[in-house]
Order: structure tokens, then sequence, then C-alpha cells
């Protein structure tokens, strides 16, 4: 019999498959021994918790809960928690791989982990969200710490979030444990120059691919898609390094100058403008968001959502180099074209990392209780940035693949090694 309905696509089942699907390739090329793919294919540890909540006097709401560890190989689990209601076990355990190439690729001393709550938080009051909060915690406290697993803000979650969390620990623990999470407020031991993080990195990678370009910043034109936080920081970034933006865009629609926009100004227009866009930016001509995907620029910044440069419009992409700031900007079959062409693109999991490495230096901070200036967090974040992009391109050679090929090859093989190392217990 066939069916006449299309089976019921499953995002956080395709996110999974992909991740195992780059694994693949990665231990195809580095010829990885296939008990080693197996258990890298699978979670160390999952953890599903309900968590119920009395939302009001007799109303009894229960949500379930999940943290997966996908390795700690080379140190304890690190991810982000996302409160969503289409957060299932699968996406989960394929955001937690996606993080242990991520630490590792950037050659942090952490391995990769992942939680979320499947809840709507806008249908709940903040102080609704801070007892889901606080009994999730409780929930996954076995298996969370600063020596084992340290989660983060991720979809729908904050510092706030985080500020719950470390107290839910300290209530429990009895001993103040802000070392427990990143992303907190500064007041509670977060770091300097974390909110601005994702960008510096993506800039910093730019300018990486650039210089592996034979091409000078002041002689490079940009455009940018998304303009919120990742995105303004990226082209305050190369504005600062002397690309000459040419075109940002975000929900309101696209705006392109080809002398160069004033990125500084920019961002105080959004923070200024009640609906925190760019709209009315003043002296910029107006185009559309497929047409600054489309333009003539040496390199394109993808930093609004997933899935933008797809089979329908990457034949008009004219960029020579695309930095993923945002996380899956372009499809699969989208990238086979572009790597066809020999456009270069930098992934998402090195690209946009920059985050996750200034979380590792809140952690080291947090456990220190000694907290750096900002110079000190920018400076390192360039040095782990540009070392990793500069291995990575570099591995592109040694391998004759594309930098995100490149990107999966030195993350597993760098876990893969410490696993080796340590030898399998008992
Ligand atoms: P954000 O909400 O601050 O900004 C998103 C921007 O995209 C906004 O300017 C919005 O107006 C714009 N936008 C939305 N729809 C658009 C469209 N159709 N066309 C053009 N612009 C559009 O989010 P962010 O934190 O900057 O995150 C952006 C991306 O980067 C996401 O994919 C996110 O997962 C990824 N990312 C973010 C971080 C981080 O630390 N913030 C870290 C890693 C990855």
């Amino acid at each position: 019999m066939t069916l006449s309905t299309p089976a019921p696509t499953h995002p956080g089942k395709e996110l999974r498959d992909s991740a195992l699907r780059q694994l693949d390739n990665a231990a195809r090329a580095l010829n990885l021994d296939p008990g080693m793919k197996k258990f890298l294919s699978t979670p160390e540890r999952t953890l599903i918790v309900s968590v119920p909540v009395m939302l009001e006097e007799g109303q009894l709401e229960v949500y379930t809960g999940y943290r997966v560890q996908h390795s700690t190989g080379r140190g304890p689990g690190k991810g982000g928690i996302r409160f969503h209601p289409g957060v299932t076990l699968e996406e989960v355990e394929g955001l937690a791989m996606l993080m242990t190439w991520k630490c590792a690729v950037t050659d942090l001393p952490l391995g990769g982990a992942k939680g979320g709550v499947s809840v709507d938080p806008h249908k709940l009051t903040r102080r609704q969200v801070e007892r889901l909060t606080k009994r999730y915690t409780a929930a996954i406290l076995p298996i969370i710490g600063a020596e084992r697993d340290i989660p983060a803000p991720d979809v729908n979650t904050d510092d706030s979030t985080m500020a719950w969390i470390v107290d839910t620990v300290t209530m429990m623990t009895g001993q103040h444990s802000p070392e427990v999470v990143t992303g907190k407020p500064i007041e509670l031991g977060g770091s300097r120059g974390r909110a601005e993080a994702t960008g510096r990195g993506v800039a910093f990678v730019t300018l990486e691919a650039l210089k592996r370009a034979g091409r000078r910043p002041d002689n490079t034109r940009v455009a940018v898609q998304g303009f919120g936080n990742v995105g303004s920081i990226t082209a305050k970034g190369l504005a600062e390094a002397g690309c000459k933006i040419v075109a940002v865009s975000d929900v309101s629609g696209g705006y392109a100058a080809p002398q160069g926009i004033d990125i500084p100004a920019a961002i105080d227009h959004v923070k200024r403008n009640p609906k925190r866009v760019l709209e009315g930016l003043p002296g910029l001509s107006r185009i559309t968001n497929a047409e600054l995907l489309a333009m003539d620029v040496d390199v394109l910044v993808p930093a609004a959502l997933e899935g933008q440069i797809t089979s329908a419009n990457v034949h008009e992409v004219r960029a020579q180099i695309i930095v993923e700031g945002a996380n899956g900007p372009i499809t699969a079959d989208a990238d086979r074209v572009l790597a066809d062409r020999g456009v270069t693109i930098m992934p998402d999991i090195l690209a946009n990392a920059g985050g996750v490495v200034v979380s590792y230096f809140e952690w080291v901070q947090s456990r220190a209780q000694f907290y750096w200036e900002l110079d000190e967090v920018e400076k390192r974040l360039e040095i782990y940035m540009r070392r990793a992009s500069d291995l990575v391109l570099a591995k592109t050679k040694a391998y004759d693949c594309t930098p995100r090929e490149a990107a999966f090859i030195v993350a597993v093989e760098r876990v893969a090694s410490a696993i080796e190392k340590r030898g399998i217990f008992p």
C-alpha cells in the first residue's frame, strides 16, 4: 500500500542523523577504529526527568526534561539548556554531539552535552519559569557540576536562567556554586566579553580565511545577513579590521551602501529604535534579503537563521568566502554546489564557537574566583579562534577536503585520541 501523505518530518531526528553522517565522514577519512566510531556515535549518558510545576494553587503541570552528555573524553560536558516545545531526545542528543566537536575543534578541555525541557516558556509567567528551572536543575543535579557537566544558555534561556541554576545548586549543596554554569550575569561571576564573544569569534575566523586566500581586509567587501547579537558584532569586528561592510539585513529587510556602512552608527540606531531593527537607518538603499545573499561581495556572513542558502538560491550566491555565523544557514544540497564551485565555507562548528570559548574562560574565572579584564578575554579569544581556523584550513590541504569536513576531522581525531590515551575503563 502506498501512503498518500508524506511521513511527518522530525527535525530533531534529522539533526541527529546529520551529526552522525558528519561523524561517519570524518571516521572514514581518519580510518577510525570501528569500535571507537561506535563509541562516539552513542551518548555516554542520557537523563530523562519529569519536571512537575505547580503553576497555580491546585494546577499541576508536568513537563519532560533531558540532559545528554555525549562525550566527556576530553573533559567535563559543556552545552546549553533550551526551553522549547519542540525539544526531543533526538534533538538534544544531536546537539550534545555537536558540542563535543565544537569544544574539540577549538581545543577546549571540555566534552559535549546539551539539555532541554519540552515547554513553551512564553505561555508561563516569569515566576513559573523560575520554578520550572529550579525543579529541572534539582532533577539533573546528580549529573551536572563544575567537574562533570557545565550548562549554559540556549534557545529561550538567558543569564537569569543561569542565576536560578546557581541558586538551586547553592541551596542544595550548601556551597556557593557559580562555576556550575556559564553565561551568568556579571554580578554572579559572568565573564566580561561573553555577550560579544560569538560575533567577535566570527570576525576572527573571517580574517583568518581572508589571510589564507591572500586577501587584505581593506580590499574586502562584506555582506552580513542578520543584525542581532552575532551579525552586528561580526560586522563591527570586520569593519574595525578594515573591511567594507556594504550590506546588512534583519527582519525589517536589507540595507546597502557601496561605499560602506557606518556599523557603530547602525548598532546605535538599532539600540534606539523601539522595534530594535535597522528600519529607518538614513543614507542607505533598500534591498531584499534575497538580494543581499546574491550580492557581488567577497565575503558573505549568514548570521540570522538556519536554511538560508538552499538549492533554490545557491546559484545566485557570488561570494567566494562564506562564514557561517548562524547554525546551519546552508542546506546540505547547497553546500555541495558551493564546494564544487570552490567557495570557501567556514563551518558553523568553528565559526560561531567564540561563545563557547568565552564560556570556557568564564568557567576558568569562576573556579579561580579571579576575574579578567575585557582586553584579556578578547586577546585570548583571538588566539583560540585564529589557531583553530588556521589548523582547519591546513587540514583541507592534507585531506583534500572542505573546511567543514576538516573541522570534523580535527575534532573527531582529538576526541578519539584522548579516549585512546585514557584507555577504556576498566
Ligand atoms: P538574534 O536574535 O540576536 O539575531 C537574529 C537576527 O536575525 C536579528 O537581527 C533578526 O532581525 C534577523 N533575522 C531574523 N529573520 C531574518 C530574515 N528572514 N532575514 C534576515 N534577517 C533575519 O540572534 P543571534 O544570537 O544573533 O543568533 C543568530 C544565529 O547565530 C542563530 O542561528 C543562532 O543559533 C546562532 N548562534 C548564536 C550564538 C550566540 O552566542 N548568540 C552562538 C552560536 C550560534
